[in-house]
């Protein structure tokens, strides 16, 4: 099989993102906050949990602790029955207060804005840092969570299995001031189309642009093969 260029992945890579734009002219970040201290807490408990789980967790929370200083005085044992219901507490409830103790020591209180101060924060990776900097302080960021490494690996955008390595292959395919709106399409596509289990092939917008349609059953008869410039 040959390899598809880059050239020829740019280009499919924008008509899905034009195609998208269409089927989900409301794509967003799902989880509720209002400023860079409420993103980051609600990013964090998202981890293994939906987010509509989180966003009925975080509003008592948001409620209670308002500041960086708020979390960074928490006292572990309460806060982690505060967020219990969103699992693996313990982590999350000492990711969350170290990084606070950390952004009052170091940055002021304030949530940075540049990948290298925050990837450093206990808790807070790659792609944490990418939801940050792109839906509050608009600097593009790829997220790589896990509907993007599903979706990207089926639509053939890449064939890594790291999120990190991902993260870089995308960088190259999609323009920058894409990044953040090309996360929020595909996790959108990937929680109401492309499923883990059963993608529904069938009424996927992108479908004509997938080299893995052919291997779901459910694709409809007739559908042109996918031309692939190499
Ligand atoms: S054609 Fe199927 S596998 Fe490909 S992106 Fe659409 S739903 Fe996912």
């Amino acid at each position: 099989m040959i390899a598809e260029s880059l050239d020829s992945k740019k280009k499919r890579a924008l008509e899905m993102i034009k195609r998208l734009k269409k089927k989900f002219p409301e794509a967003r970040i799902e989880l509720h906050f209002k400023n860079p201290i409420e993103l980051l807490v609600a990013v964090i408990l998202s981890a293994q949990c939906t987010d509509k789980r989180v966003n009925m967790v975080t509003p008592a929370l948001f409620k209670k602790y308002k500041t960086a200083k708020d979390y960074a005085k928490a006292n572990p044992k309460t806060f982690e029955k505060e967020i219990h219901s969103t699992g693996f507490y313990r982590a999350k409830a000492k990711s969350i207060i170290g990084s606070m103790k950390e952004i009052v020591k170091r940055f002021d209180g304030k949530v940075p804005n540049r990948m290298q101060d925050l990837i450093p924060l206990p808790g807070i990776g790659r792609k944490t840092a990418n939801v940050i900097l792109g839906n509050v302080y608009g600097i593009p960021g790829l997220v790589v969570d896990t509907h993007m490494k599903r979706v990207a690996n089926r639509l053939g955008l890449t064939n890594q299995q790291d999120p990190v390595k991902i993260e870089f292959e995308l960088n190259e395919i999609i323009p920058k001031k894409e990044w953040t709106l090309f996360s929020h399409l595909i996790i959108w596509h990937g929680r109401r189309t492309c499923f883990a289990r059963k993608p529904n092939c069938a009424e996927c917008t992108i479908n004509e642009l997938c080299p893995s349609r052919e291997d779901i059953k459910q694709v409809p008869v007739g559908l042109k093969k996918l031309k692939v410039t190499v």
